[in-house]
This record gives structure tokens, C-alpha cells and sequence, in this order.
């Protein structure tokens, strides 16, 4: 898949709901919440699927999990405020490699509050790094982080995030690794977008080591797009947890 389909279908799957299926609104609340998307259209039927994302990791499985390989460059070029979500979108480059894979980052965003819990455990704050094969398989890298002191590589994106639609340009270009903690070590489970339409195989990589951000630099965000956008734990059903 050439990469310029791939990173648009990846930017549809978490952007405005209009730019996903013209007519079909999806929210976080109400009548077009999570509990409804399977139902809203048939396009979102995987939405109701039995290998969906966010999880609780919990019921932890011990395995030989390779180390994380992250080849990262200075690629974080604009941040663009979706509606549903805040991106940065990334540069062609960077890549993390999986499985023997080559996983290219297109792009990394926010969810507030966390979707993904640790053991029942929430955060304020999760960012995801989404990566694509040359096929267009999925993998996602999510950061958490708990409020604390100010996150100095966050700063580094925006000075305020941008307001509902708009784009700011990051210059010069950031490299997200700033963003990564010293420990990489991970859980890995099989999931899904956490959003729709909830397409499935996405390969989930949680970091186990939380960052910190301030509560301003959280709120900011959170005020940035109006309101929680995070989807709730989904079953685990016959899936484990790799540590
Ligand atoms: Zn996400």
C-alpha cells in the first residue's frame, strides 16, 4: 500500500466523524457513544468484535518479549486538532521494527483520560503512536502519563494545542523520542483502533514505565477537544497479556 492511502486511512480512523462515513456521527456520549458504535452503521460493525481495544491489561502472562526497537528521527511536523482527537502527524522515516518487521510511524495522538488501564488502573493522559507496515498492518505504541511536574518534550509541540479544526506547524521538527521514557520495557496484547470503525489485528505495545505531565499541559488538552475521548476497557475474551 503506498504510503499516502495508508496514512489518510489511518487519519480517518480517528478524525471527525464526518470524514469517516459522511452522516454517521460517532461521539463519546450519548445516543452515537461507544456502547452504540457497533450499531450505528455496518461499517462499524467490528466495533462489537471479540478482540477490541482499550483492555484492562491485567491477568498477566510472562513471556520473552524482544526489546522494543525504535528508530526515531526529527519527523514531528504539524499538530492538527481533529475534534475527536489531538495529532501530530509524523514525517516519513521513523520506524519501529516488530516481528522482523518494519513498522513506519505516521503519526502519534491523545486520549484524555487513558483508555488502556494497567491492572484497573486509569490515567490521566495516554498518547498513541500509530505505525503501518508496507501492507498497512497496525502498530501502536501508547505512552501513559500521570500528573506531576511539566513535560518539557510535550511543550516542545505546541505552546497551546490547537482549537477545534485548526493546524499549527511544529518548527523546527520534533523528534518524539524525547518523548519516550528510559525504561521500554512493555505489555503486548492483540486489539483494535479504539475507534471506529474498530478495524481488528492492530499489534498494541503499552509502555510500562508512566511519564508525567502537568495538569495544565492535561487540561490544555483536554479543553482542546471539549471533552473525554476515551473509549472504555473492552472484554479481554480469549486473549491474554504478554509482559
Ligand atoms: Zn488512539
Amino acid at each position: 500500500m503506498k504510503r499516502a492511502a495508508l496514512g489518510l486511512g489511518v487519519l480517518l480512523a480517528c478524525a471527525n466523524a464526518t470524514a469517516v462515513t459522511p452522516g454517521t456521527h460517532w461521539g463519546y456520549s450519548g445516543e452515537a457513544g461507544p456502547e452504540n458504535w457497533a450499531k450505528l452503521t455496518p461499517e462499524f460493525s467490528a466495533c462489537g468484535g471479540k478482540n477490541q481495544a482499550p483492555v484492562d491489561l491485567s491477568g498477566l502472562v510472562e513471556a520473552e518479549l524482544t526489546p522494543l526497537q525504535l528508530s526515531y528521527t526529527a519527523g514531528a511536523s504539524k499538530v492538527v486538532n481533529l475534534g475527536h482527537t489531538v495529532q501530530v502527524v509524523y514525517e516519513p522515516g521513523s520506524h519501529l521494527t516488530l516481528d522482523g518487521k518494519d513498522y513506519e510511524l505516521l503519526q502519534f495522538h491523545f486520549h484524555m483520560p487513558s483508555e488502556n488501564l494497567i491492572e484497573g488502573q486509569s490515567y490521566p493522559l495516554e498518547g498513541h503512536l500509530v505505525h503501518a507496515d508496507k501492507d498497512g498492518n497496525l502498530a501502536v505504541l501508547a505512552l501513559m502519563f500521570k500528573a506531576g511536574e511539566h513535560n518539557a518534550a510535550l511543550a516542545r509541540l505546541w505552546d497551546k494545542p490547537p482549537a477545534d479544526g485548526q493546524t499549527q506547524q511544529i518548527a523546527p521538527m520534533a523528534n518524539v523520542t524525547a518523548l519516550l521514557p528510559d525504561d521500554l520495557d512493555y505489555y503486548r496484547f492483540s486489539g483494535s483502533l479504539t475507534t471506529p470503525p474498530c478495524t481488528e489485528g492492530v499489534r498494541w505495545l503499552v509502555l510500562k514505565q508512566p511519564l508525567v505531565a502537568s495538569k495544565q499541559q492535561i487540561n490544555a488538552l483536554t479543553k482542546a477537544v471539549g471533552h473525554a475521548n476515551n473509549r472504555p476497557p473492552q472484554p479481554l475474551n480469549s486473549r491474554v497479556v504478554l509482559q
